[in-house]
Protein backbone atom coordinates (compact mmCIF):
# COMPACT_ATOMS: atom_id res chain seq x y z
CA UNK A 1 0.00 0.00 0.00
CA UNK A 2 3.51 2.13 0.31
CA UNK A 3 2.93 4.81 -2.50
CA UNK A 4 6.63 5.66 -3.91
CA UNK A 5 6.71 9.36 -3.19
CA UNK A 6 5.65 8.90 0.23
CA UNK A 7 7.86 10.55 2.59
CA UNK A 8 6.77 10.73 6.12
CA UNK A 9 9.02 13.50 7.51
CA UNK A 10 7.83 15.96 4.65
CA UNK A 11 4.20 14.69 5.35
CA UNK A 12 5.20 15.91 9.91
CA UNK A 13 6.65 19.37 8.39
CA UNK A 14 3.21 19.99 6.08
CA UNK A 15 1.16 19.15 9.65
CA UNK A 16 3.34 21.35 11.23
CA UNK A 17 3.25 24.37 8.96
CA UNK A 18 -0.34 24.20 8.92
CA UNK A 19 -0.70 24.58 12.77
CA UNK A 20 2.21 26.76 12.88
CA UNK A 21 -0.13 29.03 10.65
CA UNK A 22 -3.12 28.57 12.72
CA UNK A 23 -0.77 30.17 15.74
CA UNK A 24 1.01 32.57 13.47
CA UNK A 25 4.17 31.17 15.42
CA UNK A 26 7.24 33.56 14.54
CA UNK A 27 10.06 32.55 11.92
CA UNK A 28 12.55 31.65 14.28
CA UNK A 29 10.27 29.26 16.28
CA UNK A 30 8.89 27.44 12.69
CA UNK A 31 12.93 26.95 11.78
CA UNK A 32 13.36 25.33 15.29
CA UNK A 33 10.39 23.02 15.07
CA UNK A 34 9.92 22.08 11.72
CA UNK A 35 13.53 20.29 11.88
CA UNK A 36 15.44 18.04 14.60
CA UNK A 37 17.78 19.27 16.86
CA UNK A 38 20.27 16.60 16.44
CA UNK A 39 20.25 13.62 14.41
CA UNK A 40 22.94 10.53 14.62
CA UNK A 41 23.64 8.39 11.60
CA UNK A 42 25.57 5.25 12.21
CA UNK A 43 26.83 1.68 11.16
CA UNK A 44 26.36 -1.81 13.18
CA UNK A 45 28.59 -4.37 12.31
CA UNK A 46 27.19 -7.60 13.01
CA UNK A 47 28.92 -11.32 12.59
CA UNK A 48 26.24 -13.56 11.07
CA UNK A 49 25.24 -17.08 12.35
CA UNK A 50 26.27 -18.22 9.41
CA UNK A 51 30.18 -16.71 9.53
CA UNK A 52 29.53 -13.78 7.40
CA UNK A 53 29.52 -10.26 8.61
CA UNK A 54 27.00 -7.99 8.05
CA UNK A 55 26.30 -3.77 8.12
CA UNK A 56 23.26 -2.41 9.30
CA UNK A 57 22.55 1.03 9.41
CA UNK A 58 21.54 2.91 12.50
CA UNK A 59 19.61 5.70 13.32
CA UNK A 60 18.70 8.21 16.69
CA UNK A 61 17.22 11.34 15.56
CA UNK A 62 16.40 14.20 18.72
CA UNK A 63 13.98 16.28 17.76
CA UNK A 64 13.30 18.29 20.47
CA UNK A 65 14.08 18.17 24.78
CA UNK A 66 12.96 21.83 25.48
CA UNK A 67 9.69 20.00 27.86
CA UNK A 68 12.39 17.32 29.42
CA UNK A 69 14.71 14.67 28.31
CA UNK A 70 13.98 13.36 24.57
CA UNK A 71 11.84 10.32 24.74
CA UNK A 72 10.84 7.70 22.23
CA UNK A 73 11.03 4.24 20.67
CA UNK A 74 13.66 2.46 18.39
CA UNK A 75 12.11 0.51 14.94
CA UNK A 76 13.77 -2.46 13.28
CA UNK A 77 12.09 -2.42 10.59
CA UNK A 78 13.27 -3.59 6.57
CA UNK A 79 12.06 -0.31 5.00
CA UNK A 80 13.57 2.34 7.69
CA UNK A 81 14.37 5.47 6.64
CA UNK A 82 15.99 8.34 7.96
CA UNK A 83 13.14 10.70 6.88
CA UNK A 84 10.85 8.12 8.71
CA UNK A 85 12.72 8.30 11.63
CA UNK A 86 12.82 12.06 11.70
CA UNK A 87 9.01 11.98 11.48
CA UNK A 88 8.39 9.93 14.24
CA UNK A 89 10.90 12.00 16.36
CA UNK A 90 8.50 14.74 15.49
CA UNK A 91 5.40 13.28 16.74
CA UNK A 92 6.65 12.18 19.63
CA UNK A 93 7.84 15.72 20.98
CA UNK A 94 3.61 16.37 20.14
CA UNK A 95 2.92 13.01 21.57
CA UNK A 96 4.89 13.78 25.27
CA UNK A 97 2.76 17.43 25.21
CA UNK A 98 -0.13 16.36 24.39
CA UNK A 99 -0.34 14.35 27.64
CA UNK A 100 1.65 16.85 29.36
CA UNK A 101 4.34 14.35 30.76
CA UNK A 102 7.75 16.28 30.99
CA UNK A 103 9.60 14.69 27.53
CA UNK A 104 11.10 15.62 24.72
CA UNK A 105 10.55 13.67 21.21
CA UNK A 106 12.95 11.17 20.34
CA UNK A 107 13.23 8.09 17.68
CA UNK A 108 15.51 5.77 16.55
CA UNK A 109 15.71 2.76 13.60
CA UNK A 110 17.45 0.10 12.18
CA UNK A 111 17.09 -0.80 8.76
CA UNK A 112 16.69 -4.54 9.71
CA UNK A 113 13.91 -7.24 9.08
CA UNK A 114 14.34 -9.38 12.50
CA UNK A 115 11.99 -11.81 10.59
CA UNK A 116 15.39 -13.22 9.28
CA UNK A 117 17.57 -13.05 11.90
CA UNK A 118 18.39 -15.16 14.85
CA UNK A 119 17.76 -14.03 18.45
CA UNK A 120 22.04 -13.64 18.61
CA UNK A 121 21.86 -11.42 15.94
CA UNK A 122 19.72 -9.21 16.93
CA UNK A 123 21.27 -8.92 20.49
CA UNK A 124 24.54 -7.82 18.32
CA UNK A 125 22.36 -5.48 17.01
CA UNK A 126 20.79 -4.24 20.02
CA UNK A 127 24.45 -4.57 21.98
CA UNK A 128 26.04 -1.99 18.50
CA UNK A 129 23.17 0.24 18.47
CA UNK A 130 24.03 1.05 22.06
CA UNK A 131 27.54 1.02 21.28
CA UNK A 132 27.54 3.86 18.62
CA UNK A 133 25.05 6.60 20.38
CA UNK A 134 25.93 5.54 24.18
CA UNK A 135 27.36 9.18 24.56
CA UNK A 136 24.02 11.31 23.23
CA UNK A 137 21.60 8.93 25.47
CA UNK A 138 21.04 8.62 28.75
CA UNK A 139 18.23 8.85 31.74
CA UNK A 140 18.76 12.50 31.76
CA UNK A 141 19.30 13.29 28.28
CA UNK A 142 17.52 11.19 25.68
CA UNK A 143 15.44 7.79 26.83
CA UNK A 144 14.52 5.54 24.55
CA UNK A 145 11.64 2.00 24.49
CA UNK A 146 9.98 -0.37 22.02
CA UNK A 147 8.90 0.17 19.17
CA UNK A 148 7.70 -1.59 15.67
CA UNK A 149 9.24 -5.21 15.96
CA UNK A 150 11.21 -4.18 19.21
CA UNK A 151 10.33 -5.90 22.29
CA UNK A 152 11.11 -5.79 26.16
CA UNK A 153 14.03 -8.58 25.75
CA UNK A 154 15.75 -5.96 23.21
CA UNK A 155 15.45 -3.46 25.84
CA UNK A 156 17.56 -5.53 28.52
CA UNK A 157 20.05 -6.35 25.91
CA UNK A 158 20.45 -2.20 24.99
CA UNK A 159 20.63 -1.50 29.32
CA UNK A 160 22.65 -4.35 29.52
CA UNK A 161 25.10 -2.90 27.33
CA UNK A 162 24.72 0.87 28.38
CA UNK A 163 25.24 0.05 31.98
CA UNK A 164 28.53 -1.74 30.72
CA UNK A 165 30.08 1.21 29.02
CA UNK A 166 28.96 3.33 31.57
CA UNK A 167 30.15 1.07 34.59
CA UNK A 168 27.44 1.28 36.67
CA UNK A 169 23.40 0.36 36.64
CA UNK A 170 21.15 2.99 35.20
CA UNK A 171 17.73 1.53 34.51
CA UNK A 172 16.83 5.10 33.78
CA UNK A 173 18.65 4.81 30.39
CA UNK A 174 15.84 2.68 28.55
CA UNK A 175 12.06 1.82 29.35
CA UNK A 176 9.77 -1.17 28.33
CA UNK A 177 12.08 -3.41 29.79
CA UNK A 178 11.22 -6.77 31.41
CA UNK A 179 8.81 -6.76 34.60
CA UNK A 180 11.04 -7.58 37.31
CA UNK A 181 13.90 -6.19 35.70
CA UNK A 182 12.65 -2.50 35.89
CA UNK A 183 9.84 -2.63 33.96
CA UNK A 184 6.05 -1.31 34.72
CA UNK A 185 2.92 -3.70 34.69
CA UNK A 186 0.64 -2.36 32.26
CA UNK A 187 3.88 -1.40 29.57
CA UNK A 188 2.96 -3.90 27.36
CA UNK A 189 -0.76 -3.31 27.35
CA UNK A 190 -0.35 0.47 27.58
CA UNK A 191 -0.96 1.41 24.14
CA UNK A 192 -3.65 -0.36 22.74
CA UNK A 193 -5.63 0.42 26.02
CA UNK A 194 -4.58 3.80 25.71
CA UNK A 195 -6.34 4.41 22.12
CA UNK A 196 -9.55 2.20 23.90
CA UNK A 197 -9.49 4.67 26.17
CA UNK A 198 -9.70 7.70 23.85
CA UNK A 199 -12.15 5.24 21.73
CA UNK A 200 -14.75 5.22 24.93
CA UNK A 201 -14.35 8.92 25.60
CA UNK A 202 -15.10 9.48 21.52
CA UNK A 203 -18.03 7.29 21.57
CA UNK A 204 -19.39 9.26 24.60
CA UNK A 205 -19.32 12.21 22.71
CA UNK A 206 -21.35 11.19 19.84
CA UNK A 207 -23.91 9.33 21.84
CA UNK A 208 -22.58 5.92 20.76
CA UNK A 209 -22.88 2.83 22.92
CA UNK A 210 -19.43 0.69 22.46
CA UNK A 211 -21.89 -2.71 22.85
CA UNK A 212 -23.79 -1.39 19.40
CA UNK A 213 -20.67 -0.51 17.47
CA UNK A 214 -18.54 -2.55 15.20
CA UNK A 215 -14.72 -1.81 14.34
CA UNK A 216 -12.20 -3.03 11.79
CA UNK A 217 -8.53 -2.98 12.95
CA UNK A 218 -4.84 -2.73 10.49
CA UNK A 219 -2.53 -4.69 12.19
CA UNK A 220 -2.06 -7.46 14.75
CA UNK A 221 0.71 -6.44 16.76
CA UNK A 222 1.17 -5.66 20.45
CA UNK A 223 -1.29 -2.04 19.63
CA UNK A 224 -3.38 -3.87 18.28
CA UNK A 225 -4.14 -6.72 20.56
CA UNK A 226 -4.31 -4.70 23.57
CA UNK A 227 -6.80 -2.32 22.01
CA UNK A 228 -9.00 -5.57 20.48
CA UNK A 229 -8.78 -6.88 23.82
CA UNK A 230 -10.17 -3.39 26.22
CA UNK A 231 -12.26 -2.56 23.06
CA UNK A 232 -14.11 -6.24 23.36
CA UNK A 233 -14.09 -5.59 27.14
CA UNK A 234 -15.79 -2.68 26.76
CA UNK A 235 -18.75 -4.43 24.62
CA UNK A 236 -17.34 -3.90 21.01
CA UNK A 237 -17.26 -6.64 18.23
CA UNK A 238 -14.07 -6.51 15.95
CA UNK A 239 -15.13 -8.07 12.90
CA UNK A 240 -12.02 -7.90 10.98
CA UNK A 241 -7.97 -7.70 11.44
CA UNK A 242 -5.48 -7.26 8.73
CA UNK A 243 -1.93 -8.29 9.28
CA UNK A 244 1.16 -8.85 7.29
CA UNK A 245 2.00 -12.65 6.14
CA UNK A 246 5.50 -13.34 5.96
CA UNK A 247 5.66 -16.73 4.15
CA UNK A 248 3.88 -14.71 1.28
CA UNK A 249 5.03 -11.46 1.60
CA UNK A 250 1.91 -9.60 1.64
CA UNK A 251 -0.74 -9.00 3.78
CA UNK A 252 -4.66 -10.50 4.39
CA UNK A 253 -7.87 -9.02 6.28
CA UNK A 254 -9.47 -11.84 8.44
CA UNK A 255 -12.99 -11.48 8.66
CA UNK A 256 -15.67 -12.79 10.76
CA UNK A 257 -18.97 -11.42 10.69
CA UNK A 258 -19.93 -12.64 14.22
CA UNK A 259 -17.00 -10.77 15.48
CA UNK A 260 -13.30 -12.15 15.47
CA UNK A 261 -12.12 -14.26 18.92
CA UNK A 262 -8.92 -12.51 20.31
CA UNK A 263 -7.47 -15.88 22.03
CA UNK A 264 -8.44 -17.93 19.37
CA UNK A 265 -6.28 -15.37 16.80
CA UNK A 266 -3.27 -15.14 19.44
CA UNK A 267 -3.22 -18.58 19.41
CA UNK A 268 -2.46 -18.95 15.57
CA UNK A 269 0.09 -16.03 15.80
CA UNK A 270 4.08 -15.30 15.25
CA UNK A 271 5.97 -13.33 17.36
CA UNK A 272 5.47 -10.70 15.20
CA UNK A 273 1.53 -10.87 15.55
CA UNK A 274 1.69 -12.27 11.61
CA UNK A 275 -1.95 -14.78 11.37
CA UNK A 276 -1.14 -18.13 10.62
CA UNK A 277 -3.15 -18.02 6.83
CA UNK A 278 -4.79 -22.08 6.74
CA UNK A 279 -5.29 -22.73 10.78
CA UNK A 280 -7.49 -19.23 10.23
CA UNK A 281 -9.48 -20.59 7.62
CA UNK A 282 -10.30 -23.89 9.17
CA UNK A 283 -11.51 -21.63 12.60
CA UNK A 284 -14.18 -19.86 10.25
CA UNK A 285 -12.40 -16.91 9.23
CA UNK A 286 -12.62 -15.55 5.55
CA UNK A 287 -9.27 -14.47 4.37
CA UNK A 288 -9.20 -11.28 1.99
CA UNK A 289 -7.14 -9.17 0.84
CA UNK A 290 -4.68 -6.94 3.03
CA UNK A 291 -6.23 -3.41 1.99
CA UNK A 292 -10.15 -4.98 2.60
CA UNK A 293 -10.20 -3.80 6.72
CA UNK A 294 -10.45 -0.48 5.57
CA UNK A 295 -14.36 -1.35 3.56
CA UNK A 296 -15.61 -2.98 6.08
CA UNK A 297 -19.39 -1.47 7.13
CA UNK A 298 -18.40 -0.75 10.59
CA UNK A 299 -18.58 2.32 12.98
CA UNK A 300 -14.73 2.40 13.70
CA UNK A 301 -11.38 1.52 11.63
CA UNK A 302 -8.26 1.20 14.38
CA UNK A 303 -5.17 1.74 11.93
CA UNK A 304 -2.50 0.01 14.57
CA UNK A 305 0.20 -1.11 11.91
CA UNK A 306 2.50 1.85 10.18
CA UNK A 307 2.36 4.87 8.73
CA UNK A 308 1.27 5.81 5.38
CA UNK A 309 -1.54 3.54 5.12
CA UNK A 310 -5.24 5.69 4.73
CA UNK A 311 -4.44 7.15 1.45
CA UNK A 312 -5.94 9.63 -0.81
CA UNK A 313 -6.03 6.05 -2.93
CA UNK A 314 -8.08 4.03 -0.62
CA UNK A 315 -9.84 7.07 1.62
CA UNK A 316 -13.15 6.76 -0.34
CA UNK A 317 -13.85 3.12 0.32
CA UNK A 318 -14.00 3.85 3.77
CA UNK A 319 -17.64 3.16 4.56
CA UNK A 320 -20.43 5.70 5.46
CA UNK A 321 -21.08 4.56 8.09
CA UNK A 322 -17.60 4.67 9.99
CA UNK A 323 -18.43 7.59 12.16
CA UNK A 324 -14.32 7.18 14.03
CA UNK A 325 -10.92 6.63 13.76
CA UNK A 326 -8.36 6.23 16.14
CA UNK A 327 -5.08 5.81 15.01
CA UNK A 328 -3.19 3.26 16.95
CA UNK A 329 -0.50 4.08 14.78
CA UNK A 330 2.21 6.75 13.83
CA UNK A 331 1.05 8.76 10.72
CA UNK A 332 -1.27 6.03 9.05
CA UNK A 333 -3.02 8.77 7.59
CA UNK A 334 -1.65 11.19 4.90
CA UNK A 335 -2.43 14.65 5.01
CA UNK A 336 -4.79 14.99 1.44
CA UNK A 337 -6.77 11.52 2.97
CA UNK A 338 -7.19 13.76 6.31
CA UNK A 339 -8.65 16.60 4.37
CA UNK A 340 -11.38 13.78 3.16
CA UNK A 341 -12.01 12.72 6.37
CA UNK A 342 -12.30 16.01 7.75
CA UNK A 343 -15.02 17.12 5.16
CA UNK A 344 -16.92 13.79 5.64
CA UNK A 345 -17.29 14.58 9.15
CA UNK A 346 -15.44 11.42 10.38
CA UNK A 347 -14.16 12.19 14.24
CA UNK A 348 -10.81 11.20 13.79
CA UNK A 349 -8.65 10.90 17.26
CA UNK A 350 -5.07 12.18 15.96
CA UNK A 351 -2.16 9.53 16.78
CA UNK A 352 -0.27 11.14 18.69
CA UNK A 353 -3.52 11.82 20.71
CA UNK A 354 -4.67 7.58 20.42
CA UNK A 355 -0.99 5.86 20.79
CA UNK A 356 0.36 8.09 23.92
CA UNK A 357 -0.54 5.90 26.11
CA UNK A 358 2.75 3.50 25.61
CA UNK A 359 4.96 6.69 26.15
CA UNK A 360 2.74 7.95 29.01
CA UNK A 361 3.42 4.30 30.85
CA UNK A 362 7.26 4.85 29.74
CA UNK A 363 6.89 8.02 32.06
CA UNK A 364 5.31 5.64 35.18
CA UNK A 365 8.06 3.22 34.65
CA UNK A 366 10.70 6.26 34.77
CA UNK A 367 8.53 7.60 38.12
CA UNK A 368 8.63 3.68 39.38
CA UNK A 369 12.38 3.50 38.71
CA UNK A 370 12.97 6.36 40.55
CA UNK A 371 11.12 5.85 43.65
CA UNK A 372 12.32 1.82 43.42
CA UNK A 373 9.01 0.98 44.22
CA UNK A 374 6.29 -0.71 41.76
CA UNK A 375 2.63 -0.03 41.63
CA UNK A 376 0.22 -2.54 41.06
CA UNK A 377 -1.07 -3.50 37.51
CA UNK A 378 -4.62 -1.51 38.28
CA UNK A 379 -2.93 0.93 39.74
CA UNK A 380 -0.88 1.86 36.91
CA UNK A 381 -3.71 1.36 34.05
CA UNK A 382 -6.31 3.59 36.27
CA UNK A 383 -3.63 6.27 35.86
CA UNK A 384 -3.16 5.69 32.64
CA UNK A 385 -6.77 6.27 32.35
CA UNK A 386 -6.86 9.14 33.73
CA UNK A 387 -3.92 10.95 31.53
CA UNK A 388 -5.38 9.61 28.58
CA UNK A 389 -9.16 11.08 29.51
CA UNK A 390 -8.28 14.52 30.58
CA UNK A 391 -5.58 15.09 27.70
CA UNK A 392 -8.68 13.91 24.92
CA UNK A 393 -10.97 16.10 26.99
CA UNK A 394 -8.79 18.96 26.52
CA UNK A 395 -8.09 18.08 23.00
CA UNK A 396 -11.83 17.65 21.85
CA UNK A 397 -13.26 21.19 24.43
CA UNK A 398 -10.82 23.03 22.38
CA UNK A 399 -12.08 21.76 18.99
CA UNK A 400 -15.36 22.20 20.21
CA UNK A 401 -15.06 25.75 21.05
CA UNK A 402 -12.38 26.78 18.10
CA UNK A 403 -14.36 24.51 15.75
CA UNK A 404 -11.65 22.92 14.79
CA UNK A 405 -10.74 19.54 13.74
CA UNK A 406 -9.45 16.88 16.08
CA UNK A 407 -6.16 16.40 14.82
CA UNK A 408 -5.61 20.72 14.40
CA UNK A 409 -6.65 20.91 18.02
CA UNK A 410 -4.48 18.30 19.02
CA UNK A 411 -1.52 20.06 17.29
CA UNK A 412 -2.74 23.61 18.62
CA UNK A 413 -2.39 22.46 21.79
CA UNK A 414 1.24 20.42 21.70
CA UNK A 415 2.89 22.76 19.09
CA UNK A 416 1.94 26.02 21.98
CA UNK A 417 3.13 24.08 25.11
CA UNK A 418 6.49 23.30 23.13
CA UNK A 419 6.87 26.63 21.62
CA UNK A 420 6.31 27.98 25.08
CA UNK A 421 9.19 25.96 26.34
CA UNK A 422 11.41 27.03 23.41
CA UNK A 423 10.53 30.59 24.68
CA UNK A 424 11.06 30.25 28.22
CA UNK A 425 14.93 28.32 28.35
CA UNK A 426 15.61 31.58 25.82
CA UNK A 427 16.20 28.99 22.23
CA UNK A 428 14.00 31.66 20.22
N1 LIG B 1 7.27 3.72 20.72
C1 LIG B 1 6.13 4.21 21.43
C2 LIG B 1 5.51 5.40 20.72
O1 LIG B 1 5.61 5.56 19.53
C3 LIG B 1 6.47 4.47 22.89
C4 LIG B 1 7.60 5.40 23.14
C5 LIG B 1 8.10 5.39 24.57
O2 LIG B 1 7.59 4.66 25.38
O3 LIG B 1 9.05 6.14 24.83
O4 LIG B 1 4.84 6.18 21.31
Amino acid sequence: MHSKSFNAFEMAQAQFDRVADLLDLDQGTRDLLRNPLREYHFSIPVHMDDGSFKVFRGFRVQHNDSRGPGKGGIRFHPAETVDTVRALAMWMTWKCAVVEIPLGGSKGGVICDPHHLSAREQEQICRGWVRQVARNVGPYWDVPAPDVMTSAQHMLWMLDEFEIIEGRKSPGFITGKPVGMGGSLGRKEATGYGVVYTLREALKELNLKPENTQASVQGFGNVAQYAIELYQHIGGNVVCVSCWDQTDKTSYSYRKKSGINLQELMGITDRFGGINKARAKELGYEVLPGDAWIEQDVDILIPSAIENQITKDNVNKISKRVRVIAEGANGPTTPDADKVLHERGVFVIPDFLANAGGVTCSYFEQVQSNMNYFWERDDVLSRLDVKMTSAFIGVSELARQRKLYMRDAAYVISVSRVAQACHERGWV
